[in-house]
């Protein structure tokens, strides 16, 4: 650690009106298969979106008069043949932001076909080394990875990196700022991993061993360890974000949901309004036929509107371990909406 990182404080990245962000899944296949995934098929589809139902639901969601943040997804994107046009596609709706998260193997010579100034890229990097990243995310990942994001910064593009931390990398998080530093990449996202996916399989899966770790942090490795790097990467001159999760004494709770901001799209047209809803059909909205119609019955929408002394209703009821009580059993700490972020500035 510097002796700079007291003056990075994080300030919390409150939602804003007419803020809005458009997460489209094109596909759920991939050429990894990390042990955290999140993506699950049997919810989300198989298929990818076809070249049709790219373009036609990026009319769908633009909306001329308002800003929106575009971030392409899978499963991996650029296995998608038709991500370049979509992108050019999305420029034209006048989309702001255009991102496009990456496992790092940037597929179809994406890096010869993009120009640096159409899409951020976005580098998925569990380890600040080959043995700790790459069991994680599969064998020569890293070196891949990392080979990659160096390309795409010596072309000219602006990159980020999202580690997502767990059990089995929150030890070697410190080690992140210094690899930044070294690779060029100004920016980092630290993502919490959740009950989802993967993750949210019991123990006793055939594809998750009974010796598999819990793979949650503690609250307290989350509140020592994270806003330290963070301030240590932003002495470095790295911006950094990750979620708030614990709201402190005074701060407004915020439901994303409930202020329809943020739009989650799958390739089975299920689109979520929350992250923590999309391992069931809760989704608030279905495209049918190019249209966005609302999915009828028990929905994410019904859930949005219970307030409790925890904070996130989902979050109670998906992972409720991350929730401290006082002998009076009342919550220490509200949690916050997942979508909600710190930010610390170089
Ligand atoms: S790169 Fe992403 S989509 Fe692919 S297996 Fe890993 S977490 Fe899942
Ligand atoms: S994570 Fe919680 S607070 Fe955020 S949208 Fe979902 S239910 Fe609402």
């Amino acid at each position: 650690m510097t002796a700079h990182t007291s003056n990075h404080r994080a300030r919390t990245l409150f939602f804003q009106p007419g803020e809005r962000n458009i997460f489209f899944h094109l596909l759920t296949g991939c050429n990894l298969s990390c042990r955290h995934c999140y993506i699950n098929p049997d919810q989300h589809g198989r298929g990818p979106v076809s070249r049709h139902e790219l373009m036609q639901w990026l009319e769908l969601f633009a909306t001329p008069n308002q800003e929106s943040n575009l971030i392409f997804l899978g499963g991996e994107p650029t296995l998608h043949p038709d991500l370049v046009s979509g992108v050019r596609r999305a420029r034209e709706l006048g989309y702001r932001g255009i991102t496009i998260d990456t496992n790092g193997y940037l597929h179809h010579n994406l890096l010869a076909r993009l120009a640096p100034d159409e899409a951020v890229l976005s580098f998925s990097l569990d380890g600040p080394t080959p043995e700790i990243n790459d069991p994680i995310r599969g064998a020569g990942v890293f070196a891949t990875c990392t080979a990659n994001l160096q390309q795409a910064v010596a072309a000219g593009f602006d990159v980020s990196l999202i580690f997502t931390a767990s059990r089995m990398n929150i030890d070697h998080l410190a080690q992140m700022p210094a690899l930044l530093e070294k690779l060029g990449c100004r920016r980092f996202f630290i993502q919490v991993i959740g009950i989802r996916g993967k993750s949210a399989r019991p123990t006793d899966s055939p594809t998750r061993p009974q010796t598999e770790p819990v793979l949650q942090l503690s609250p307290e490795q989350w509140r020592e360890i994270v806003p330290q790097v963070a301030a240590d990467a932003a002495a470095r001159g790295i911006r950094v974000i990750y979620p708030k999760v614990y709201l402190e004494a005074g701060e407004p709770f915020q439901c994303a949901g409930l202020q329809q901001q943020s739009y989650f799209i799958f390739p089975n047209g299920r689109v979520y309004l929350c992250p923590l809803c999309e391992d069931f059909p809760l989704h608030a909205w279905q495209i049918e036929n190019g249209r966005l119609v609302p999915n009828p019955g028990l929905t994410e929408r019904q859930l949005f509107t219970l307030e409790i002394a925890e904070g996130c209703v989902m979050n109670k009821l998906l992972q409720p371990g991350n929730i401290d009580y006082d002998p009076q059993g009342r919550p220490r700490h509200r949690i916050s909406c997942c979508l909600l972020k710190q930010e610390v500035q170089p």
